[in-house]
């Protein structure tokens, strides 16, 4: 499974059916829906591994064609992720 990042731009979709109003951005179908999902972000490498992870809870647009997913990490995350990554 391809994960991508998002964190500006928000998806424009269809919220009583979860499915996208965009196509998707690798095969362009139109047959993408929306699933939660729990998520532990672990710091890669070895110096890292004492860090402790970071639990996010996103929605995650699944493209059923390719399997090409989008998600976003909520910002109080996104900073946990940052500091994490800059320490
Ligand atoms: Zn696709």
């Amino acid at each position: 499974m391809q994960l991508v990042v998002e964190e500006s731009k928000k998806l424009k979709r269809n919220w009583s059916t979860g499915k996208a109003l965009i196509g998707c951005r690798s095969c362009e179908s139109d047959n993408q829906t929306e699933f939660g999902a729990e998520m532990l972000i672990h710091f890669s490498g070895l110096k890292n591994l004492d860090k402790p992870a970071v639990w996010v809870f996103p929605k995650l647009v699944v493209c059923l064609d390719c399997a090409f997913t989008e998600f976003t990490i909520p910002e109080a995350e996104l900073r946990l992720l940052g500091e994490g990554a800059a320490a």
